[in-house]
């Protein structure tokens, strides 16, 4: 005897009449349209992009355990159902919901096992046979060739290479399971960012059939934070600035809610459409979108007295080799936004293209720099990668070692984006070097991964290192200095970031 296929051979209608007894029950809020929208689509293949605590993986986790909910109680069936994730780590939360609602069910026989480490499973035993949640992780692909599943749900989906997807459509086929895919659009420091993803989400967004679909849950479909403007307006009365009107509560939910308009006004579009909205908008992007409004960052020097002053190195031995010169400012804005207690600007950049790996003119031209800006030793950071030249080259700190480009980049942004970072622009190199920020992009590589197109990007990843050699030690008012050499920075450096 053959099954019937549950998830797929009901209408979106008996679903959503199953959901609307079930969600109640397990405390969870399906009320945002955009919510709902998500939660009761029918397709072979669904991907879901999340917008910044939008609740993705209780969607995720609502859309298997309906599934679930239909075995259990009404046709009594077994089922094996899998939450994929680009490691063990990743899976935990959506099956830790189901394991939860499961109970809240007062269902016998729920066995959930949470180790430390590794796969955190969920069983349901049952006289006709188990229901059961495994996690797979995508590090371990080969584990993916076991059983057939019922059903699939990918969780960080942007982080898994084409190939996991591959593997969970092969997988699928014996059963007509259906595949859920979850994520963020971000390129993330924790994880690569396959383009795979974003193209789907595009693609499927615009075309959507019986075989697979794309939908936004933006962060305002989470109602339990943005159902009313009360409680934010409570909390900060001038807020009220971002209401629409003046009829407060309710009628300022969702997409209207003080604080997503907020972040409209105060996120360039391209941030917000991706990390709020959760609108794919193509993987051909800018990683400095804010350096579009040129008259905020790009401007005449007109800032107190200098505090301190960084170099960064971006030492070129195919590419061009670039200095660049931070100087650093009391902040009269502090309080208002961001951490930073001091204004940085880019004040000289000096840039190389012909001979490369010229050492002498790097320590003439560093020693320049050091006089005129006031630059002490220790102050001059590069790049872990060109380690081997830091060392050759004593006197130059190697930036933090465990530390990825993505989060020097990190560290740039978020200073744009508390306004603490501007380019003088009558400060030698500055305005090319603004020119090339502006362009440094991300690009799809031949594996699939989103990855810095490192065209032309030599002035910025100077200025980048010269930012990073400034943090954790510019944030809190400066200490007594100490003199520390080479090789004793370089380890408490490691230490501070393990
Ligand atoms: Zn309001």
């Amino acid at each position: 005897m053959t099954t019937p296929e549950v998830s797929l051979s009901l209408a979106p209608e008996h679903r959503k009449l199953l959901g609307s007894i079930l969600f109640p029950q397990i405390g969870l809020l399906t009320e945002a349209p955009e919510f709902e929208q998500v939660l009761y689509s029918r397709h072979a293949e669904t991907l879901v992009t999340g917008g910044v605590r939008a609740g993705k993986s209780s969607v995720g986790a609502a859309r298997m355990f309906l599934d679930i909910y239909i075995r259990q109680e009404l046709t009594h069936q077994q089922g094996l159902f899998w939450v994929v994730g680009p490691n063990y780590p990743q899976t935990v939360e959506e099956i830790r919901y189901m394991a939860q609602w499961a109970r809240r069910l007062g269902w016998g026989g729920v066995k959930y096992s949470s180790p430390q480490e590794g796969a955190h499973s969920l069983k349901i035993v049952n006289k006709w046979g188990d229901i059961v949640v495994e996690a797979k992780s995508a590090v371990h692909e080969e584990r993916l060739a076991s059983k057939a599943p019922d059903r699939i749900l990918v969780v960080e989906a942007g982080a898994c290479s084409p190939d996991v997807r591959n593997y969970c459509i092969e997988r699928a086929l014996e059963k007509s399971a259906p595949i859920d895919y979850t994520g963020t659009l971000e390129p993330s420091d924790l994880n690569p960012q396959f383009a795979w993803y974003q193209e789907k989400a595009d693609e499927w967004r615009d075309d959507p059939t019986f075989s697979h679909a794309a939908y936004p849950l933006p962060s305002w479909a989470n109602r339990a934070i943005f159902a009313s403007c009360a409680a934010a307006l409570k909390e900060n009365p001038d807020l009220a600035a971002y209401c629409p009107d003046e009829n407060h509560g309710e009628a300022h939910s969702g997409r209207l809610h003080p604080n997503i308009r907020r972040a409209e006004e105060e996120l360039d579009p391209y941030t917000f459409a991706i990390r709020i909205a959760a609108e794919p908008v193509g993987i051909q992007y800018q990683v400095y979108p804010q350096l579009e409004d040129r008259s905020k960052y790009l401007r005449t020097f007109n800032d107190g007295p200098q505090v301190a002053a960084y170099g960064g190195i971006d030492w070129g031995s195919v590419h061009p080799t670039a200095l660049a010169v931070v100087t650093y400012h009391p902040r009269q804005h502090v309080g208002i936004t961001g951490e930073y207690i001091y204004t940085a600007w880019v004040r000289e950049i000096v840039y190389k293209t012909d001979r490369p790996d010229d050492i002498n003119w790097l320590r003439v031209t560093k020693d320049h720099l050091s006089r005129k800006w006031n630059i002490p030793r220790m102050c001059w950071r590069t790049d872990p990668n060109e380690r081997f030249m830091a060392r050759t080259y004593e006197g130059v700190a190697v930036s933090g070692s465990a530390r990825s480009r993505d989060s020097r980049i990190g560290l740039l942004g978020s200073r744009l984006d508390s306004g603490a970072l501007y380019w003088d622009i009558d400060g030698p190199g500055c305005k090319e070097a603004y020119e090339e920020a502006r362009k440094v992009r991300r690009k799809k590589a031949r594996s699939g991964e989103i990855v810095l197109d490192r065209i032309n990007d030599d002035r910025t990843a100077a200025i980048e290192d010269a930012l990073e050699g400034s943090d954790g030690e510019l944030k809190r008012p400066a200490a007594a200095p100490m003199r520390r050499n080479y090789k004793q920075i370089v380890r408490r450096r490691e230490l501070q970031r393990i």
